[in-house]
């Protein structure tokens, strides 16, 4: 029984690598986060498809979400910068960045 080897068949594409636009962290499992909670944005008139995605972890896209209210999100946290400047968001991306990635980090 002789087993096949197949190592030299890795060939791995370099790709920019994706990181959650709060904490930072390539995690390998980011989700589109929409800025305007989708609920909000139909109200609001505004289409599924136009509502701004952006690129953001399972822990930060709960804890947003466990935080803040979708009227807060889609009013006045509905960018990037808008989050950021939250003291709130800052003290979790501190606290965020030290857990290791292979941990599931409970927001709930
Ligand atoms: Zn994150």
């Amino acid at each position: 029984m002789a087993r096949k080897r197949n190592e030299s068949s890795w060939h791995v594409e370099p790709k920019p690598p994706e990181v959650c636009v709060l904490c930072g962290r390539e995690a390998p499992n980011l989700t589109d986060h929409h800025l305007v909670p989708k609920s909000q944005g139909r109200r609001q008139g505004v289409k599924l498809g136009e509502i701004p995605t952006v690129k953001m972890c399972p822990a930060c896209q709960g804890f947003l979400t466990k935080t803040f209210s979708n009227a807060e999100l889609a009013n006045d946290l509905n960018t990037v910068e808008a989050l950021l400047a939250r003291e709130e968001v800052q003290k979790f991306v501190k606290w965020v960045q030290k857990q290791p990635l292979s941990k599931g980090v409970r927001v709930h």
